[in-house]
């Protein structure tokens, strides 16, 4: 259940390596999940749910797509628009230079951060882990306020690891990531699910819910990808998501904004505007910016981030452990699992994924099994 990278990868695996028959069933009418992409009436390429810019240290996952697809390599530069400026971003040394108005070198911008530091030896949340390593002025100019957009709380109450994404260095390395390989599939993220899903083992059916595929369909296992409260109906009540709006815009200009990406963690209401042209290196005319806007979920409403925080981590660990009891049900995936995954870590769960089933289910290619409901 899911076409995103959980359901596709697993789909894959199973039916190439084990000739397993595969349905991958998902309520849009898309494949690809949040990751899909598609041209817009203008024949912009856009990342339908926000800017998707893969990177990963890991040889493996890079390996294991790139037998479906080849890739067009980017490096991501972003800004922050803050105090009536474009700032570089994530804080460098260019930043620092920009901040005192003249240049400098690493070692005055260590040092200076040294006595803006707030000492915090173990930061519990997002708001010490930047404290503590750039002091209340950087912290108050380009998180504070992002953050607490963003997730509707306050980054104290969110786990360090979320504030901790963003990286914070002392040398010229303006990139917004800091992974080895940092690349977009050359013809794009729809054009490789394609790929992955092309084969005669594996059938798509879109724009199917699961409550109704579940009644219909004949299964042996099961491989859930959505949110892992739904699967139990809610039982001890819902899991906080944030979810967002994004406004589309076309411009009849070839470049609206410096980079791919500005983010504005104090003005407006939205947190940042995505001009994803600059990442794809698509060469049209006219552009389409996307400005996103944070909001709350609720019904209609898509889950898009789980929320990080201990209270967060504590009703999901009730439902962990019911996902573990359940048999013939893997909880593959950012929804499913609860993580605020990147697209490799989700693929490299996956393929963690399929090894256990590989060697569980010794026997599992029997492509004309018919049972009913889960295997017992
Ligand atoms: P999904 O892609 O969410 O797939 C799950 C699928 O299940 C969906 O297609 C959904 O429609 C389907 N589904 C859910 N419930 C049901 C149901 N009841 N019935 C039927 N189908 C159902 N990662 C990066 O590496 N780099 C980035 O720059 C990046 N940027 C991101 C920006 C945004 C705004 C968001 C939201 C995510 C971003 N990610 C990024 C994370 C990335 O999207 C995920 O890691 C990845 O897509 C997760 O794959 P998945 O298969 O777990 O889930
Ligand atoms: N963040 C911030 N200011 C920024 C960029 C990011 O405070 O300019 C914080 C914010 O809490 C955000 C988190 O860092 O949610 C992770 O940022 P990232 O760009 O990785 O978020 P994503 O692309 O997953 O939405």
């Amino acid at each position: 259940m899911g076409a995103g990278y959980a359901g596709a990868v697993l789909a894959e695996r199973l039916a190439s390596q084990c000739g397993a028959t595969c349905l991958v069933i998902d309520k849009r009418t898309h494949i690809g999940g949040n990751a899909h992409d598609h041209y817009d009436k203008a024949g912009v390429l856009l990342h339908t749910y926000g800017p998707h810019y893969f990177r990963s240290n890991s040889e493996r996952i890079v390996a294991y797509l790139s037998q479906f697809t080849e890739w067009h390599p980017v490096e991501y530069k972003i800004l922050s628009w803050a105090e009536g400026r474009h700032w570089q971003f994530p804080i460098n040394l260019n930043t620092f230079e920009q901040l005192i108005g003249r240049p400098s070198t690493s070692g005055e911008m260590e040092a200076t951060l040294a006595e803006w530091r707030v000492p915090i030896e173990n930061p519990a949340n997002s708001e010490e882990v930047i404290v503590s390593q750039v002091g209340t002025r950087l912290y108050e100019m380009f998180f504070k306020n992002y953050t607490r957009k963003q997730w509707r709380r306050e980054p104290s109450e969110l786990d360090a690891s979320v504030c901790g994404r963003i990286p914070i260095r002392t040398n010229r390395d303006d990139r917004y990531l800091s992974e080895k390989f940092q690349a977009l599939p050359k013809d794009g993220y729809t054009a490789m699910f394609a790929r992955m899903l092309d084969h005669p083992n594996i059938t798509v059916q879109l724009g199917t819910g699961f409550r109704e595929a579940r009644q219909q369909v004949k299964y042996r296992h099961l491989i859930f990808t959505g949110p892992v409260d739904e699967y139990f109906d809610h039982c001890f009540g819902q899991l906080p998501y944030r979810s967002l709006r994004f406004e589309p815009e076309t411009l009849n200009q070839e470049f609206f904004q410096p980079t791919m990406q500005v983010n504005y963690p104090n003005d407006h209401e939205f947190t940042r505007i995505v001009e994803i042209k600059h990442a794809t290196g698509q060469q049209i005319p006219v552009t389409t910016i996307v400005r996103e806007y944070p909001d709350d979920y609720g019904p209609g409403k898509e889950p898009y981030y789980p929320i990080p925080a201990p209270d967060a981590k504590a009703l999901y660990d009730r439902y962990a452990a019911l996902a573990e009891k359940e048999e013939g049900v893997s909880f593959v995936g950012r929804l499913a699992t609860y993580r605020y995954y990147n697209m490799d870590q989700v693929v490299g769960m996956a393929l963690t994924e399929f090894e256990k089933l590989k060697s569980r289910h010794a026997d599992l290619p029997r492509p004309n099994a018919h049972l009913t409901g889960p295997a017992k």
